[in-house]
């Protein structure tokens, strides 16, 4: 190649900081402005612009583009300023940003298959320029955050979660692929909207929706193999627990929204026991909404239960489901129960509001994932705090509008009481001179080193169990410091470390219960692991130079 196509390939590209020999031998010398800057000092120039827009979609507008012109130095940006830069390119921003997609649209960053496309789904599939895809991650667009459905505007999801990927556990970017399935949407501005960048026609429900998706999994097998994973995100309800069970046992795949949610929340319940000093079997548990995310946890939190000895009996008693028609009980009127939902339908007269579901029951912790804002009122925040010395409060919705309370409103309503976590950042709050940091109950925490491991440890199948183990592995990386602070999570600023750990732990698990098929066995699995991350240190275009007997250079 040459030097031009250098600068102009993302993944190479090094911008100013091209060193004067790389600018003379490949020819690009003149191209780039005299000043020669190493990484640190393009850290600065970035970080300059990063704060002087004055919004955060211009920030994340910003930093697309810059991921667009020089990959290293994005991630490294985004390692680096982690904290700073998780709420731009992940919850909230980047619910803004898709639902503003049409406009920030500049240069396609992954793959858009429609419905029209059945037939030629590996076609497209070989379109794509990079054959050494391992990680995928694909929404329909019909479950954006708590945002609803917003079609192709939802590919920003796919982009933003691959990204995460990377920047938290090392994926090499080249072997990630976002992709955006198009069957319409019914979303009605969108269907008006001029900017709109997807098929302007209501959802496919039929028959068709299924084929086009065996249609996909099967051409994404076909082009990149087995143990290519397939990440589904942000799919609606109905078809993300159907397409889960119907692809668990067969592909290298997993939902995070019911899976990797649960094992976040699951670890904050584990690591919250700290700080109630209360077994995990003396909880009671409420959930607002009886969704993916919810019936995810639900479900997860079964099994920690029977690990801890409890029976399945036992620990189903143990949770309270609240959906949009009340308190989930048998033989209900309001009906609508899904196998899901019947799992957890409690023997109680119906409850139509959450508020005296919480009063009936008087639960130890609170969960939300409805994308209800402001579920959490004061009576029942109030109630929480009369029942219990330290409450568990998780207000799970994203982005931050949707949130079930703020963390402020959690913490002076309970007088520094509650346990709290949710699933977009809050600033630091203080309460009677206390000051509390709450945790970020993300599945961001998750995720990334599930994924790195999967690639890497060739898992061929995701079983329950290691979400499971992610989640006791999380809870162990809760510090004390961070529990004094009020925290479940580990904080943000060492999240990639985390992944990285969570990472190594769950390659140890599936090679001791043989679910990991690269062979051999490596002998250390921390440097094993490590070594398959991505670095983000340039690589350099100076050749190396060697003499010949009699030939000096
Ligand atoms: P979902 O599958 O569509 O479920 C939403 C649930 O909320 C449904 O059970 C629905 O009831 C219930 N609901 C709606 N209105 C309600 C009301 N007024 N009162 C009580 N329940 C109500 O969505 P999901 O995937 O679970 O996601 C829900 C939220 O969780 C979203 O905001 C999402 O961003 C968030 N989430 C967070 C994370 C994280 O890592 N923090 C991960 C995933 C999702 P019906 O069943 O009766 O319709
Ligand atoms: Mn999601």
């Amino acid at each position: 190649v040459r030097g031009i196509d250098v600068m102009r390939d993302p993944h190479l590209n090094k911008g100013m900081g091209f060193t004067l020999k790389e600018r003379q031998i490949m020819g690009i010398h003149g191209l780039l402005p005299p000043a020669l800057l190493d990484q640190d000092g393009q850290v600065y120039q970035v970080m300059q612009n990063f704060h002087r827009w004055e919004n955060n979609l211009d920030r994340y507008i910003y930093l697309m583009s810059l991921q667009d012109r020089n990959e290293k130095l994005f991630y490294r940006v985004i390692t680096e300023h982690v904290e700073l830069m998780m709420p731009i390119i992940y919850t909230p921003t980047v619910g803004l940003a898709c639902q503003k997609y049409g406009m920030i649209f500049r240069k396609p960053r992954g793959l858009y298959i429609t419905i029209h496309d059945i037939g030629h789904v590996y076609e497209i599939l070989c379109n794509w320029p990079v054959d050494e895809v391992k990680a995928i991650v694909v929404t329909d667009g019909e479950r954006i955050l708590g945002l609803g459905d917003l079609g192709a505007y939802g590919m920003g999801i796919p982009v933003g979660k691959l990204s995460l990927y990377t920047a938290l556990a090392g994926v090499q970017p080249h072997t990630c692929l976002p992709i955006t399935i198009d069957v319409g949407t019914n979303n009605e501005t969108l269907l008006n909207d001029p900017l709109y960048i997807g098929l302007k026609q209501k959802r496919e429900r039929g028959p068709a929706y299924d084929q086009l998706i065996e249609e996909f999994m099967k051409a994404v097998v076909r082009r990149y193999g087995e143990n290519v994973l397939i990440q589904f995100e942000d799919f609606g309800n109905n078809n993300a627990f159907r397409l889960l069970e119907k692809y668990r046992n067969k592909y290298c795949t997993f939902n995070d929204d019911i899976q990797g949610t649960a094992a976040v929340a699951v670890a904050g319940i584990l690591a919250s026991l700290n700080i109630t000093k209360k077994k995990l079997s003396e909880n009671k548990f409420v959930f607002q909404g009886a969704g993916e995310a919810s019936i995810g946890i639900a479900k997860l939190l079964v099994m920690a239960l029977m690990k801890s000895g409890l029976s399945k009996e036992e620990a189903v008693k143990r949770i309270w489901m609240v959906d949009s028609k009340g308190l989930i009980v048998k033989n209900r009127p309001a009906g609508g129960l899904t196998d899901h939902k019947e799992e957890f339908a409690q023997t109680h007269a119906p409850i139509d509001k959450l508020e005296d579901v919480v009063s009936t029951v008087k639960p130890t912790a609170i969960i939300g994932a409805a994308a209800q804002p402001q579920a959490f009122n004061e009576k029942i925040l109030t109630d929480m705090a009369k029942f219990n010395e330290r409450p568990i409060i998780f207000a799970l919705s994203n982005p931050t509008s949707k949130a079930e309370c703020t963390a402020e409103q959690a913490y002076t309503i309970t007088k520094g009481k509650a346990v709290f976590a949710s699933g977009s950042p809050f600033q630091p709050v203080t309460v009677g001179g206390k000051t509390f940091h709450p945790g970020q109950g993300n599945n961001a925490y998750i995720f990334p080193g599930i994924g790195l491991t999967a690639i890497v440890c060739d898992i061929r199948t995701i079983p329950e169990e290691i979400f499971l183990e992610s989640a006791e592995v999380l809870s162990k990386l809760v510090e004390k410091s961070d529990l004094e602070e009020g925290r479940v999570y580990p904080p943000l600023s060492k999240i990639v470390e985390v992944s990285t750990t969570i990472a190594i732990k769950v390659a140890e698990y599936a090679y001791k219960n043989n679910l990991a098929y690269r062979h051999p066995k490596p002998d250390n699995l921390d440097t094993f692991i490590r070594s398959h991350q991505y670095s983000v240190d340039y690589q350099t275009f100076e050749p190396e130079l060697y003499e010949w007997p009699g030939h000096k250079l």
